[in-house]
């Protein structure tokens, strides 16, 4: 219970409303957690910490999201920016609130095996992280085995790249619609070598919002985890993301964070708001 409560007051503090939408992804609370609901006035008090067993503490090891606690972003503030300095985290958190340095290129880049909407062009979007690229082939032959055909139009991209996306759409749209739709240069997944575009053939190989109804775009939901991807900016949580949704982005994290995030209905965000939730209850046990 402590942990959902503190999921909440994280919520509340980072400005969003709480709903019964966030009450449904909330995970399964350890078995030892007997207590009965409190009050928020409670948590994080002396009284709630001796409350803690032995038993307790031994039981966070083997929440699910235990792992993760390893693999949260590590940040360096510069200039009122957060930045993340261990980029190179397959479940790195990049949005509009920690940014990649605009030095950072990811190591391992390599061009998957898959179809894409350009062709055999050797640019520099056909681009992945190994691990990544390894699954999305997976993941592209698996959906061909249902007879669907998905293509990558775009992976990875350079801060450089980003920047010049960026400046086209400010001039083309202004400065707070450009944000709206475009990553701001450092904030964007697709200079990780983790996230990839797709579209279909009866979308013009086009980034659509209707390639979501689409067979293709319908299997990818159904899917994705199993090859450790996710849909990253999902419809109804615009409001924690801060995207619009996009039915064509996925973000490769691993096919087990992938299956806890599919299966709760979280964004990479809300996960790591129980992470880190679950972090402060360790700590708050270990304080005593
Ligand atoms: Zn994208």
């Amino acid at each position: 219970m402590m942990h959902f409560i503190s999921f909440m007051i994280a919520l509340s503090l980072a400005g969003f409303h709480t709903s019964a939408d966030y009450l449904a992804g909330d995970i399964e609370k350890p078995a030892a957690e007997t207590e009965t609901a409190k009050t928020d006035t409670e948590v994080g008090t002396e009284k709630e910490a001796e409350k803690e067993t032995e038993a307790g503490s031994k039981d966070y090891q083997n929440d699910p999201l235990y792992p993760y606690i390893a693999q949260q972003n590590k940040l360096v503030e510069k200039d009122g920016v957060q930045y993340i300095t261990n980029p190179e985290n397959i479940l790195v958190l990049a949005n509009k609130e920690y940014s990649l340095q605009s030095s950072y290129s990811p190591p391992d880049l390599v061009r998957p095996n898959v179809t894409f909407s350009f062709g055999d062009a050797q640019v520099e979007k056909a681009q992945m992280r190994k691990e990544a690229g390894t699954q999305l082939e997976a993941m592209f032959a698996a959906a061909k085995q249902d007879n669907l055909t998905l293509y990558a139009v775009s992976g990875y991209r350079s801060y450089q790249r980003q920047q010049e996306v960026f400046s086209a759409e400010v001039d083309a749209k202004g400065e707070s619609k450009a944000k709206e739709a475009v990553a701001v240069p450092g904030t964007s997944e697709h200079q990780t070598g983790l996230a990839m575009d797709i579209s279909s053939r009866d979308q013009g190989f086009n980034l659509t919002e209707a390639f979501g109804e689409t067979p293709e775009g319908q299997w990818l939901q159904k899917n994705a985890h199993k090859y450790g991807f996710i849909l990253r900016y999902m419809k109804g949580k615009e409001a924690v993301t801060q995207y619009q949704y996009e039915s064509w982005h996925y973000r490769y994290v691993g096919k087990d964070a992938a299956t806890i995030i599919y299966e709760n209905d979280w964004t990479l965000e809300e996960f790591f708001q129980h992470v880190r939730a679950l972090q402060k209850k360790i700590d708050g046990g270990m304080a005593k």
